[in-house]
C-alpha cells in the first residue's frame, strides 16, 4: 500500500494498492493536469530523489520562519511557522515530510528549536498536500473551513472543520473565511505580527502580485479566471476591518511590507475598475497612485 501523491498539485491520497484513477484537484477548472499526463509519486520516492525541507528566518519578523521544499515540488508553496507565547501554528503545508512514521532526527531538532508545531491551518485545497501525514506525525489539529470539506481527499480525525466567518485560534491568531478562490478560502490574521501592527497570511485568497505593493484576487491563477467585482468588494470590506501592516504570501519573498491594508484597498479598487470597463490602455501611467491607467 502506498499513499500516492499527485506530482502536479502535491496532494496525498489515502494509502491504496493502485494509484488513484485521477486527481480531483487537478481535474477542477482552477487547476490543470500536468502536460505529460497525470503522474504519481510517494514520500518514499521523494526521499530517494533527495528532496528536503529548508527553514528560513525573517530578518525583521523574529517570530516567523518559513519552510520550503527543495527542489520545488508540485505548486511550490511555502509553509510559514508563526510562534506565539502559547503555541506555534504552521500556516499552509509543504508536500515533503522527512521520515515516517517518526520524524527525521535532524528535521525534528530544527523544529524543536522553534518550539515545535501545535496546530496547522491551510488557506485552501491547493495547499493541502500531505497535511494529513504532517498532522499524524505531529499529532496536532488541522483547521480548515467547513465550506471546503468536499475537497478533503484524505479524511482523518485530526481535521477540525470550522463554520461561520471567523475562528479564534490562540496567541492572537484568527482565521477569517473570505471565500472567492474557493468557497472556504481563509486567511490568517496575526495581531502581534509586524511589531504589533498586525500581519495577514493570505495564500491564494489574496495574492501578492509581482509588484509587491499590489495584490490580486483570482478564481484560478494557472488558468487566469477572474472573480466577480462584487465578490472582490466583499473580500476587501472584510479585511479592512482587521489591523495589518504586512502580508506574507505563499512564495519566497512574496510579501507586502508596510501599509498593506491600504494596498489591498487600492488593489481591490483597481481590479473592480478594470472589470467595470474603466480602462484606457493607450494612456501613459498617471502616476497618482490610484492604479495607472485605471480610473475608479
Ligand atoms: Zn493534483
Ligand atoms: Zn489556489
Amino acid at each position: 500500500m502506498h499513499a500516492h501523491m499527485c506530482e502536479t498539485c502535491g496532494i496525498q491520497f489515502a494509502p491504496s494498492e493502485k494509484p488513484p484513477a485521477y486527481c480531483p484537484i487537478c481535474e477542477d477548472e482552477r487547476q490543470y493536469v500536468g502536460w505529460s499526463g497525470q503522474r504519481w509519486t510517494t514520500l518514499d520516492a521523494m526521499r530517494h530523489k533527495g528532496y528536503s525541507n529548508v527553514f528560513k528566518a525573517f530578518d525583521d519578523e523574529l517570530r516567523l520562519s518559513s519552510l520550503e521544499c527543495t527542489p520545488s515540488f508540485g505548486i511550490g508553496q511555502r509553509a510559514l511557522i508563526v510562534q506565539t507565547d502559547v503555541g506555534n501554528l504552521m500556516w499552509e503545508c509543504v508536500p515533503y515530510l522527512a521520515g515516517q512514521p517518526t520524524m527525521d532526527k535532524q528535521f525534528k531538532r530544527e523544529l524543536d528549536a522553534l518550539g515545535g508545531i501545535d496546530a496547522i491551518a491551510i488557506s485552501h485545497p491547493h495547499f493541502y498536500s500531505t497535511m494529513i501525514e504532517w498532522a499524524q506525525v505531529l499529532n496536532v489539529p488541522i483547521y480548515l473551513h467547513e465550506d471546503d470539506a468536499g475537497w478533503l481527499i484524505r479524511r482523518d480525525d485530526h481535521v477540525v472543520l470550522w463554520t461561520d466567518e471567523q475562528h479564534d485560534l490562540f496567541g492572537g491568531l484568527t482565521l477569517h473565511r473570505l471565500g472567492g478562490h474557493f468557497k472556504g478560502s481563509q486567511v490568517l490574521h496575526w495581531a502581534e505580527g509586524a511589531q504589533g501592527r498586525g500581519a495577514l497570511f493570505t495564500g491564494d485568497t489574496i495574492q501578492v502580485a509581482q509588484d509587491r505593493d499590489w495584490v490580486s484576487f483570482l478564481y484560478s491563477y494557472p488558468n487566469l479566471i477572474p472573480l466577480p467585482a462584487s465578490k472582490v468588494a466583499d473580500m476587501n470590506a472584510q479585511v479592512q476591518r482587521l489591523e495589518f501592516d504586512r502580508i506574507y504570501g505563499s512564495w519566497t519573498d512574496r510579501n507586502v511590507i508596510g501599509d498593506a491594508r491600504t494596498k489591498v484597498a487600492r488593489s481591490a479598487q483597481r481590479y473592480i475598475a478594470a472589470l467595470e470597463g474603466h480602462f484606457s490602455a493607450d494612456e501613459p501611467n498617471d502616476d497618482d497612485g490610484t492604479g495607472g491607467n485605471l480610473t475608479a
